[in-house]
C-alpha cells in the first residue's frame, strides 16, 4: 500500500512503512524477511541462524532472489553454548554489501570498524538508556530500544517501553526505533508519539503465513494471553522472556536451587527451541515470545498484516486522535 508515514527511518532505509521485523533466531529466514520487505517494511535475517559464513551467504542470496527491496542482517553477541565465529559472518555481511546491520546483546565496538567498512549503517538494539548513549558514542547510526515486554532478552532492569522509549529519545540524537510490546496499529501510532521513527515487531511476525514455524506454534501464539510469558535465566543475568511451559518452569525451579549454565544447558539449548519451532512439540524446549503475544489473534499473510496496521494507524492518527482535538 502507498506510503502513509514518512519518517527518518523510512527515508534513510528506503522503505515505505516504519515497520521493522525483529531479528529472531531460526524464524528470520529468507521467506519471511523477503515478505516483510516486499510489503514495504524492513525484513531482517538473523546471521546466527545460518551458523556458518557459507550458510549466511546462501540465505542472503535466497533473500535477494525473492526481493529487490532493502533488508538487514542481525548479529547478536549474547553468550552461546557453542562459540560462534562472528568474524567470518561479518566478512560475509561486508562482502555482500549489506546496507543495514542490526547488532544486539553486547557492545558492538570491537566489530564496528569492520562492519562499517562495507558501508553498512548500524542499528544497535539494546535495553537501557545507558547502552543507547554508548551506542551513539561509538558511532552506531540508530538505536533500537527494547522495553522489557519484548521477546527474548529484555536485559535486567525491567523498564517498560512506555518509559524507556521517550527516555532514550531524550538522551540521544540519533534516530530511535521502538521495540518491545509492539504488535498492531495502536502500537505503531504510540511508538511514533513516543518519539521513535519506526517500530520493531518480532512476536507478531511469528504468527504469519510466511513464518517458518509449525502450525501448532502459531496456534500457541494465537491462544496465549499477555500473562502467558515468563522470565528464565535471570539468576545468570541473561534473562530471557519465553512462553510458559514445563521446560521454562523446570529451568526456574533449578535456578532456585542454584543451578548454573552447565546444569541448565540441556533444557535451554537453542537446539531444543528449534524442535519446538519446527516439529510443534511445545514441551521439549523454550519458545520465546513477548507480552504482545496477548495481541496476536490470527495468522495472516505478511502483506495483509502490514497493510492492516498501516491503514488502521492512519485512521487512529488522522481520524480518532485528530477528532479529539478541539
Ligand atoms: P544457545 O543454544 O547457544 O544458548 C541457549 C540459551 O542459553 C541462550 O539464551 C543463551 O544466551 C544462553 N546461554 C548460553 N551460554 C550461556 C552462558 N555461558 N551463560 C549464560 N547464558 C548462556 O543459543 P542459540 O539458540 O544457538 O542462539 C544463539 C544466541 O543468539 C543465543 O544467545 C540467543 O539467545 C541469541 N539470539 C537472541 C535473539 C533475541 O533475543 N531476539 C535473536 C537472535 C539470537
Amino acid at each position: 500500500m502507498a506510503q502513509v508515514f514518512k519518517t527518518r527511518v523510512t527515508e534513510d532505509f528506503g522503505i515505505e512503512h516504519p515497520i521493522i521485523q525483529g531479528g529472531m533466531m531460526w524464524v528470520s529466514q529468507p521467506e519471511l524477511v523477503a515478505a516483510v520487505s516486499e510489503a514495504g517494511g524492513l525484513g531482517v535475517l538473523t546471521a546466527l541462524t545460518f551458523e556458518t559464513a557459507e550458510g549466511l551467504a546462501d540465505a542472503i542470496a535466497r533473500t535477494r532472489a525473492l526481493t529487490d527491496r532493502p533488508f538487514g542482517v542481525n548479529l547478536t553477541f549474547l553468550p552461546t553454548l557453542i562459540p560462534k565465529d562472528y568474524g567470518s559472518l561479518i566478512e560475509v555481511i561486508v562482502d555482500e554489501g549489506i546496507g543495514i546491520v542490526e547488532t544486539a546483546g553486547r557492545n558492538p565496538e570491537p566489530y564496528m570498524e569492520r562492519i562499517k567498512a562495507g558501508g553498512a549503517k548500524v542499528v544497535h538494539k539494546c535495553t537501557s538508556v545507558r547502552f543507547a548513549k554508548k551506542a551513539e558514542a561509538i558511532g552506531c547510526d540508530y538505536v533500537s530500544i527494547d522495553g522489557c515486554e519484548c521477546a527474548g532478552h529484555p536485559g535486567e532492569e525491567d523498564i517498560t517501553s512506555l518509559v524507556l522509549i521517550p527516555a532514550t529519545v531524550d538522551a540521544i540524537n540519533i534516530p530511535v526505533i521502538a521495540s518491545g510490546g509492539f504488535a498492531d496499529a495502536r502500537g505503531l501510532v504510540a511508538a511514533l508519539a513516543l518519539g521513535a521513527e519506526a517500530m520493531n515487531m518480532g512476536t507478531r511476525f511469528v504468527a504469519t503465513q510466511e513464518a517458518p514455524a509449525h502450525e501448532k506454534v502459531k496456534q500457541w501464539y494465537v491462544d496465549a494471553s499477555e500473562t502467558d510469558t515468563m522470565y528464565v535465566m535471570r539468576s545468570l543475568r541473561n534473562t530471557e522472556r519465553v512462553l510458559r511451559n514445563e521446560i521454562a518452569e523446570k529451568v526456574v525451579a533449578l535456578e532456585g536451587q542454584g543451578a548454573g549454565i552447565a546444569e541448565l544447558a540441556p533444557l535451554v539449548s537453542g537446539k531444543n527451541g528449534l524442535r519446538v519451532l519446527k516439529d510443534g512439540d511445545t514441551d521439549v524446549g523454550l519458545m520465546t515470545a513477548g507480552q504482545s503475544v496477548g495481541l496476536v489473534r490470527d495468522v495472516p499473510p505478511v502483506r495483509e498484516l502490514i497493510d492492516t496496521i498501516i491503514s488502521q494507524a492512519r485512521q487512529i492518527a488522522g481520524t480518532r486522535l485528530a477528532g479529539m482535538m478541539s
